[in-house]
């Protein structure tokens, strides 16, 4: 591992208030010392206690460079568990610069993207999704993502992983332990036990499982796709919905997608918005649809908003519209509630299952063939689609339309506090992995397979869930991980 000290510009690289120039390594403080003099020149930043401030200026051999204030960590109680010198300095991006060029100059080397807190994880300071969580942090896109992340920094998802672990090991060791002197540790009775023990791993894995889908959303904001004919109060809507927090956060002309994309949020919950708007600005009121595209997106989407105008009969447009989004997570947003409606919620029931009954008799699936009348149908969509009234004039459902939200991707409450959400890819690979393998011990156990069969699957679960923590991976995922990471971090 190298332990030589290393130096990066921790602040963003544009004029600022505070710039901070961070040193870690065996002599950082060694190296912070050859460019500070203290007011009166005689204070040495190797004698001064740690955790401790100090007022000053940095100069590159007798030039004045900078006044600062300069924070000193001695080991082992710092981030990297290495001594950490923090300067303080202007945040402008030259004097930011020139403090690092004459740290370069001085020994230090520059840092990697990610290497403090890659040296935190490799001191033994955060496990890898504590790690991982710190990246997420920074990276948040809204409240609930950002609780996520610095619950799971504050060690939700290790701790339980920990624990799970543990558990399958003593089960390990108990197995080899008998195997090994099974005069006097015994198996007798044991396969019941196991399994209720499995049982309860399963239980714990599987909820871990479902929470993933809930925590890509969490983390990365719900993908939704507005549709809707033209008139119908998209725009409106989207405005409002946008007007509700005054927060855009990005507002990205899609050039290659030929729609809108915007990610807003709604009362914490982020939604990444592609506006079909812009692919359907021809004649034929189907193509303004942009068939093609529209299913695309729509296959893609978590969510698909389709407004409706209520003041307006149902025609072959929206029929064409619910065709491309049959199968999908819907909420309908029947809009224009202030003026005389002329379509209710049953009618859009109506219609849909319209749709997906024909879709049942086309399907080529015999089983599935008439087997599905139109009420059942009805019932079954009423699970899988939302129907709010709002007036985008009047600015009514929005409330109702975050409850919707709420309901059919969080389980009604985004209990970020008490929850364990699995936000990354990688914990949610390694947790299925841990769950195929408790699997096989469950099966070994029904076909009353001998002993050994267990211990064997409950090691792969136990590696599985030893790569969250960063046990048993390669360096090639260490460094994938934290190149992801911004310099100076
Ligand atoms: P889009 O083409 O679907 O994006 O629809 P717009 O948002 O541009 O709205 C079309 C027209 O309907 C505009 O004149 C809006 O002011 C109007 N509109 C939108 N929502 C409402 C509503 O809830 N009530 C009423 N009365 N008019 C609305």
């Amino acid at each position: 591992m190298n332990t030589d000290t290393i130096v990066a510009i921790a602040t963003a690289a544009s004029d600022s208030g505070i710039g901070i120039v961070r040193i870690s390594g065996d002599t950082a403080i060694k190296m912070a010392d050859k460019i500070y003099h203290s007011k009166n020149g005689k204070k040495h930043l190797r004698d001064v206690n740690s955790h401790t401030i100090h007022y000053g200026f940095i100069y590159d051999k007798e030039e004045l460079i900078d006044e600062v204030m300069v924070v000193v960590m001695k080991a082992p109680n710092t981030y990297t568990r290495e001594d950490i010198v923090e300067i303080d300095c202007h945040g402008g991006v030259l004097v930011m610069h020139r403090i690092l060029d004459i740290l370069l100059r001085a020994g230090c080397r520059l840092a990697q993207p990610g290497e403090f807190t890659k040296r935190a994880f490799l001191n033994g300071r955060i496990d890898l999704s504590k790690a991982e969580a710190v990246m997420d942090i920074i990276h948040s896109k809204s409240e609930f993502a950002l609780k996520a992340s610095v619950r799971q920094l504050h060690g939700v998802v290790s701790d339980q992983v920990k624990k799970l672990r543990a558990d399958i090991l003593y089960e390990i060791a108990f197995i080899e332990s008998a195997l090994d002197d099974p005069e006097h540790v015994s198996l007798e009775g044991y396969c019941d036990k196991l399994q209720n023990k499995i049982k309860e791993i399963q239980k714990i894995l599987k909820r871990l499982l479902d929470s993933c889908d809930s925590g890509k959303m969490v983390r990365d904001g719900i993908n939704t796709v507005i549709v809707g004919k033209p008139n119908a109060g998209k725009s409106s809507l989207l405005n409002l919905l946008v007007g509700e927090e005054r927060a855009i956060v990005t507002h990205i002309a899609g050039t290659t997608r030929d729609a809108l994309e915007e990610s807003i949020k709604v009362h914490g919950i982020g939604f990444n918005i592609i506006d079909t708007a812009g692919v359907r600005d021809t004649e034929d009121e189907v193509e303004k649809i942009g068939v093609a595209k529209t299913k695309d997106y729509a296959q893609n989407a978590d969510l698909i908003l389709y407004v409706v105008d209520a003041s307006r009969a149902l025609d072959e447009n929206d029929r064409n519209i619910i065709d491309l989004i049959a199968d999908k997570k819907i909420i309908v947003l029947l809009n224009k509630m202030d003026l005389d409606m002329v379509i209710c919620e049953e009618d859009i029931l109506r219609a849909m299952s319209k749709e997906m009954c024909q879709n049942s008799i086309q399907s080529q699936d015999e089983t599935k063939k008439g087997s599905n009348t139109e009420d059942e149908i009805i019932q079954q969509q009423k699970d899988k689609i939302r129907i709010i009234r709002t007036s985008a004039k009047e600015n009514v459902g929005i409330d109702a339309f975050e409850q919707a939200v709420k309901e059919m991707f969080f389980g009604g409450e985004i209990a970020v506090n008490d929850e364990i959400y699995i936000t990354n890819q990688r914990h949610k690979e390694a947790l299925c992995e841990a769950y195929e393998s408790i699997q096989m011990v469950t099966r070994s156990l029904m076909d009353h397979m001998p002993e050994d069969f267990y211990s064997i699957d409950l090691t792969n679960a136990y590696i599985a869930l030893g790569k969250i923590l960063g046990e048993e991976v390669g360096d090639d995922v260490v460094e994938e991980i934290f190149g992801k990471f911004c310099v100076g971090k």
